[in-house]
């Protein structure tokens, strides 16, 4: 093997905790909706980051917010506040169409934000949550007992305990968990659309009797939108195409188009005073850097027009692939620009192997499972070149069973 790729990676393998296996390239740089590995390949980033790189790669926008935010104040401490956190928590609240008395909470990461929703959860006074067979909600300790995957949860048990988990999306199961659970009820906790589990979407139907049970029981709904948010199904936040309003939702992922951010958001004055002064906090989250770079990313989505493009993209998107009519697909999942190609056998993983080679970047999230998330400013002619490209990518997968 000769380039730089091999070497970084044996220098990875000697330097890094091998949690994440090994890593499929090395990047170096990017611009819009292309990334370079250190060879020099060039590659349609059709996964940004994992439904994380909102904007693409090299922004402008988000690389002058970012560049004049690091110039002034990069960090102050949450002794301190600073324009920017200001802004973005009440830029949030208004995209979030959330009623007077609600709040935002800044962390640094997806699971943090769980975190902070599972202790403001706690302070109902009450003990137990239901979550979804299938969820994934975060690697810290408490995320972690709500995610359901065995083989991420059992090696590190025990976890916290009172966690129900349910099949997704079954009306049944939810009513009857929730009548188990009786006054020990904290909260229901679910992805609109499951993510990791496959871009398995919720009904309409599902999260409205979630809605309905949670308010009989005086328990909290929290929707963890980390992955779903900021745009990525072509609404701001994906429970606001089946309407409803959480008590509670949890973001992260796009909202700072790749700089770390997570944050939680109370809806109303009753669910944001579970939580006090000295209760919870954070060194990091809320930073000014972060959230000037959280700013950037939603004045741009607005400006740019990129909820209706992201529709518009997806619909583009399953039209296009159910026209290449190939033996292996097996249709289009998901809303807006978090999308799985559904394979009618488990090649996924070869398929994203052949895709990279062919130069596209996409993720086996599931056996039979091609998940595309790509940047909100992806065009249709990008889409239409590994739409092109797919008949041979899944060739090449389907010929190494
Ligand atoms: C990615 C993800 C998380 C965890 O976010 P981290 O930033 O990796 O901690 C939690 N919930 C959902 C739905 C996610 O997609």
């Amino acid at each position: 093997m000769t380039g730089h790729v091999p070497e970084w990676l044996g220098r990875y393998a000697a330097s890094l905790l091998p949690v994440f296996g090994t890593p499929q390239t090395v990047l170096s740089h990017g611009q819009g909706c292309y990334v370079v590995d250190v060879d020099g390949k060039r590659y349609l980033d059709l996964l940004a980051g994992i439904a994380v790189n909102t904007l693409g790669h090299g922004h402008p926008a988000l690389v002058d917010a970012v560049t004049k935010q690091a110039s002034q104040l990069v960090h102050v401490s949450n002794f301190f506040t600073s324009q920017p956190q200001v802004e973005l928590a009440e830029a949030l609240l208004r995209i979030a169409e959330a009623p007077a008395g609600s709040a935002v909470f800044f962390a640094n990461s997806g699971t943090e934000a769980i975190e902070a929703a599972v202790k403001l959860s706690r302070r109902t006074g009450r003990g137990t949550i239901i979550a979804a067979e299938n969820a994934f909600h975060g690697r810290t300790t408490g995320a972690l007992a709500l995610t359901w995957k065995p083989a991420y949860r059992e090696p590190f048990e025990p976890l916290i305990g009172r966690i129900l988990h349910v099949p997704f999306d079954d009306e049944a199961a939810l009513r009857a968990a929730v009548a188990s659970a009786g006054d020990d009820l904290a909260a229901v906790v679910l992805e609109p659309i499951q993510g990791e589990g496959g871009v398995i979407p919720s009904s309409a139907a599902y999260l409205r009797l979630a809605r309905e049970l949670t308010t009989a029981a005086g328990a909290l709904l929290i929707l963890d939108e980390i992955q779903t948010g900021m745009g990525r199904t072509g609404h701001w936040f994906a429970h606001q195409s089946r309407g409803i309003r959480p008590d509670a939702m949890t973001l992260a992922k796009g909202l700072a188009g790749g700089v770390p951010i997570g944050a939680l958001v109370t809806f109303g004055a009753q669910v944001t005073g579970l939580l006090g002064a000295g209760q919870h906090g954070s060194t990091f989250g809320g930073n000014p850097l972060a959230c000037a770079a959280g700013l950037a990313v939603v004045e741009t989505i607005e400006s740019d027009g990129l909820l209706a493009h992201a529709r518009a993209m997806g619909e583009h998107l399953v039209v296009a692939v159910d026209a290449v009519g190939h033996p292996l697909v097996d249709g289009v999942r998901g809303e807006g620009l978090l999308r799985a190609i559904a394979l009618t056998r488990p090649v996924a993983p070869a398929a994203m192997t052949a895709a990279r080679e062919a130069g596209f970047l996409v993720n086996a999230v599931a056996p039979d499972a091609l998940r595309l998330a790509p940047p909100l400013v992806v065009t249709a002619e990008e889409l239409d070149t590994f739409v092109a490209a797919l008949p041979g990518i899944l060739d090449a997968a389907g010929a190494g069973e």
